[in-house]
């Protein structure tokens, strides 16, 4: 599993990233820990604090 530097998200798959944050090549790592399930991100402070707008799964350290 990796995780996109850029915006958070946890991918399955290095390539096919469409990163929200607009980045046309955002840094992939698989150096990351622990991850949230973001499901409402308008009522998740956490998500607010991360700028998460989408639903699903986001990593909360990457190196
Ligand atoms: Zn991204």
């Amino acid at each position: 599993m990796f995780a996109c530097k850029e915006c958070h998200q946890i991918l399955e798959q290095k390539d096919k990233h469409n990163c929200p944050s607009g980045i046309r090549e955002p840094t992939i790592s698989r150096e990351w820990q622990g991850f949230v399930e973001v499901i409402d991100p308008a009522k998740s402070q956490l998500a607010q604090e991360l700028d998460i707008r989408t639903p699903g799964r986001y990593a909360l350290r990457i190196r």
